[in-house]
């Protein structure tokens, strides 16, 4: 199916709309202008009548997978449903039109509003101090290993070294890295959960701190975390959790409990807010008193009478963004946390974890699980057995695609063979999980009848199966008319 472009509808001389004709005198362009920025040639711009705008742009927006169509199991990536209340308080004018160049006292609702979620995540997790600042969870990352930098310089520690297990999100090296220290990756044991071994093993002086993600990126909980906190402490070093999963915990533990210095949390994953294709993030960073002061500044802070920006903190690490927030998503997680309540989130993480052992308990007797241990609120397939029937994962999740269903993450986490990562978060209902674990059964199925149809698919979608690595290398997006 081709998608005609918006400048191939057009057609010289339609227009969206018709204006009455100026009935007073007008200044010319000349007059308003000057010389060298007028135009030569009218803009090629499309001439496009408003219905057929309004249809091309509907049409579009369906042709991609996206949550508001049907489901969306990727995993790590909590594709939860996002309710449009949220969308709605966020398009407030009070909240839309504001600068952040406003004086504090004409924003004073914006910063309550930052005031007050950073206190529930802060009740939510467990921790002392908040930075909203950073855009991402690869920006908190950053954020949170520059305070463990900040902490180590101040205590006149010498530090290098960041551990980080096996079975981490790429982001984990990368932002460890980018901030300056060397990464030393930890073994997975059996059970899918740090080897303490290998810990041990390259635990020493240098490390500065260890980035954990838990529940892990194979849905496992790690349960040796009182050990890991005391191994820490013998060398000083921090420990760091990656809260990309707080799905899985909130309303159930708080990682600021178990022993965590600094976390990152994703309110564009758990606190449902529309994200993919790097759309706006937001990666708050939560921190104990060790860390407190070395925030970013500034900090959303109160006084009886009003709310203000602090610079007060002379061992900030300085801004990690060039205003405050993307402050957008704040507004849309600071709704869903008012809407869901205290209550409410215990249900959000039960019922995720629920959902995700559902769908395992279905497919356990036709694919191989990664590994065995319970599962939280995401588990890893592997589809070695059907590799060696002649379909791999990739073939198993473009297929997917024909079934109406967004394939899980595929070939990820690395310490699983062809890896289907499933995440189906609590937003479904039993019969669309049934409808996935059928869609997966029938494709178990046809690699015994038609593996050629398998490895062509997906069938149904605007594009088949493309050149991976041509789409992402030689990307062409540019529409281009000569004239
Ligand atoms: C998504 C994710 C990240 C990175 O978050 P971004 O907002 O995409 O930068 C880090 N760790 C884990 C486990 C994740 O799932």
């Amino acid at each position: 199916m081709y998608q005609k472009l918006i400048f191939e509808l057009s057609k010289e001389g339609r227009r969206g709309h018709v204006l009455p004709k100026i009935d007073v005198p007008q200044k010319s362009k000349e007059q308003w202008i000057p010389k060298e920025f007028i135009r030569t040639r009218d803009a090629d711009l499309p001439q496009v009548p408003e219905n057929e705008v309004v249809r091309h742009y509907v049409d579009l927006s369906v042709l991609n997978h996206h949550v508001d169509k049907a489901f969306y199991p990727l995993g790590s990536c909590t594709m939860k449903y996002n309710p449009k209340i949220n969308e709605q308080v966020a398009a407030d004018p009070a909240f839309l039109n504001l600068h952040p160049r406003q004086p504090e006292s004409s924003a004073q609702g914006a910063l309550q509003l930052m005031y007050e979620l950073g206190e529930a995540l802060k009740a939510i997790t467990g921790f002392s101090g908040i930075t909203l600042q950073p855009a991402a969870g690869a920006h908190g990352e950053l954020t949170g290993l520059l305070l463990i930098r900040k902490y180590h310089d101040v205590h006149h520690h010498k530090k290098t070294t960041i551990l980080v297990p096996d079975s981490a999100h790429g982001t984990n090296p990368a932002s460890a890295h980018i901030a300056g220290f060397q990464t030393k990756s930890i073994k997975s044991n059996p059970e899918g959960t740090v080897d303490m071994d290998d810990l041990k093993a390259h635990l020493n002086e240098d490390v500065a701190g260890m980035m954990l993600t838990n529940p892990n990126t194979l849905g496992i909980f790690e349960n040796q975390i009182e050990e890991i906190r005391k191994l820490m402490d013998s060398v000083d070093a921090l420990l760091y959790m990656d809260g990309a999963n707080l799905n899985a915990l909130f309303g159930l533990v708080r990682p600021g409990d178990m022993g965590f210095d600094v976390m990152h949390i994703n309110l564009h994953k758990s606190f449902s807010t529309p994200h993919g294709g790097g759309g706006p993030g937001s990666g708050p960073v939560a921190v104990n008193d060790k860390l407190k002061d070395f925030l970013p500044v500034p900090v959303v802070d109160k006084t009886d009478a009003r709310y203000y920006l602090s610079y007060n903190y002379p061992d900030s690490i300085g801004r990690v963004q060039a205003f405050y927030s993307n402050f957008g998503i704040l507004v849309r997680a600071y709704a869903y946390i008012r809407m869901v309540g205290r209550e409410g989130f215990r249900r959000v993480a039960e019922q995720a974890i629920i959902n995700a052992n559902y769908i395992k308990t279905r497919l356990k007797d036709h694919y191989d699980l990664g590994y065995t241990a319970p599962s939280m609120h995401e588990f890893v397939l592997s589809a070695e057995k059907q590799k060696k029937r002649g379909a791999r994962a990739l073939d198993i999740a473009k297929r997917l695609l024909d079934f109406g269903i967004h394939p899980p993450t595929i070939y990820f986490p690395l310490i699983v063979k062809e890896a289907l990562m499933i995440e189906p978060t609590e937003s479904e209902s039993k019969e669309m999980l049934d409808a996935f674990c059928e869609a997966m059964l029938r494709i178990d199925e046809e690699i015994g009848k038609d593996l050629e149809m398998l490895h062509s698919a997906p069938h149904s979608t605007p594009v088949g199966r493309l050149d991976e690595a041509a789409a992402a290398r030689n990307l062409d997006i540019n529409y281009y008319k000569p004239n």
